[in-house]
């Protein structure tokens, strides 16, 4: 405890033991010496006093302080206090790691922290099974020297963490492992690696099974059309409630057939390995050759469909998905805006991308619904989706193509006003013109 009373006490016996040299001086008619050796005393004193702390402070194992007079014992006690306190601030913090340590080794999933260049700082025993990781041999080494996979080592330079990776396991390849970094503390990373095997297994199953399936029932299908075709042409006069039967079959296999065909395009998106940085696509082309098909879907409803293209802009990509996403949204808004309605066709560039859209004037979508638009077989008006022959694929279609390419569908739409359709694709997806 700290006295502020200790110093001034320490003045008055200064000045006792001043006073008393100076009388011995008087005493002895020498004045002058008797300071100089009470000097002299007090320097010696404090030295020893010096050596003993020093002492104390380096070589003594106790921790309580040896006891001093006077102001020293105030010294002692401070350095005593300071002690006591980091030791208990020490103590504290051990049992935080220590409770930070126990609970990462609790934790199914491997965790490893790292520093800003990527060394290892620390690891719990799931990394040291999972991703092969020797601890303590391997603390300080590089993780990108123990995990070598390149999609690992983009993701840990590329710094945008926003999304994990999977690939597969360092310690074994039949096993698939989400990669996740996070940032913590000032400077360092977590690194969480979880098998997510069982998971991406059944994701394959799930989509190898809707790819089979559609391939099955393709063949089937094919040949009950190519029989009700001829049944059309050869029962020509037959009585009113075969023809119907016939034709209303017909009506029904040609949807089964492009349910089937959208099912399938989408379980080549999502399984879509293509790289969209490898060839460009002639989007003018492409918008040519929609607007061909899209005129010859307007003969009933007679809209005004109108196409503003910007044809120097050329953009990376995998064009039959981006023909897929771009004639799905027109072809939507054809069928969904009232008869001699506006059709809007955007495609120019920005100062962020290259930028889509599809603006129609027709009775657009009540706000409930947007957010729910791009799942599977989601429709607003069912029977309405049924009579245009919707598979209620189209958007999901659009919306893996888009994740695809980087880029995502926004919707706008007020009812009785109509709908604006529109991405935005990143500006790294556009070809720059030779020069530029
Ligand atoms: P569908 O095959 O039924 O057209 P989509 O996935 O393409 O399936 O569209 C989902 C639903 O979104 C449609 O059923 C329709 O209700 C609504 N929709 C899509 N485009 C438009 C649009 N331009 N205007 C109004 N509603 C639309």
């Amino acid at each position: 405890m700290y006295y502020p009373q200790s110093w001034s006490r320490t003045v008055i016996r200064f000045s006792v033991y001043l006073g008393g040299s100076l009388i011995v001086g008087i005493y002895l008619d020498n004045i002058a010496l008797a300071i100089l050796l009470a000097f002299g005393a007090l320097l010696a004193s404090n030295y020893v006093h010096l050596y003993r702390l020093t002492k104390w402070l380096w070589q003594s194992r106790t921790m309580s302080p040896p006891s001093a007079p006077g102001i020293w014992h105030h010294i002692y006690e401070g350095i005593y206090h300071l002690q006591r306190r980091n030791r208990n601030k020490r103590k504290n913090l051990g049992e935080l790691v220590k409770r930070f340590r126990e609970g990462s080794e609790a934790l199914p999933d491997a965790v490893v922290v790292i520093d800003r260049n990527a060394r290892i700082v620390w690891c719990n025993r799931n990394a040291r099974i999972e991703l092969g990781l020797r601890w303590p041999d391997d603390n300080g080494r590089r993780i990108d020297n123990l995990i070598r996979h390149p999609k690992f080592i983009e993701y840990l330079e590329g710094s945008d963490f926003q999304y994990p990776i999977e690939i597969p396991a360092p310690t074994n390849p039949l096993k698939t492992f989400e990669y996740r970094i996070m940032q913590y503390g000032e400077d360092q990373l977590l690194l969480i690696v979880r098998d997510v095997s069982r998971v991406s297994h059944l994701e394959e199953m799930r989509k190898d099974f809707v790819a089979n399936v559609s391939h099955e029932l393709k063949t089937p299908l094919t040949v009950i059309n190519g029989y009700l075709e001829v049944l059309d042409s050869s029962y020509g006069e037959a009585p009113p409630i075969v023809s119907k039967a016939i034709s209303e079959m017909g009506t029904q296999t040609h949807r089964m057939q492009s349910l089937i065909e959208d099912l399938l395009i989408l379980s080549r998106i999502e399984s879509s390995a293509e790289r969209i940085f490898e060839n460009t696509v002639d989007m003018q082309a492409m918008f040519k050759q929609i607007s061909i098909e899209a005129e010859a879907l307007n003969k009933e409803k007679q809209h005004h469909i109108s196409f503003n293209v910007d044809s120097e802009l050329v953009v990376y990509g995998v064009e039959t998905e981006l023909r897929s996403a771009c004639s799905n949204l027109i072809f939507n808004a054809i069928h969904y805006t009232p008869q001699h309605g506006k059709i809007e066709v955007v495609w120019k560039s920005r100062a962020n991308g290259a930028y889509f859209a599809v603006i129609d004037n027709g009775d657009g979508i009540e706000d409930k619904h947007l957010r729910r638009l791009t799942e599977r077989f989601y429709r607003v008006d069912k029977a309405r989706s049924r009579k245009t022959g919707g598979s209620g694929l189209g958007l999901s279609i659009v919306k893996h193509v888009l994740h695809h390419h980087n880029s995502t569908l926004e919707i706008e739409s007020k009812v009785g006003k109509g709908s604006e359709f529109s991405f935005l694709l990143p500006q790294e997806l556009i070809k720059q013109h030779d020069g530029a």
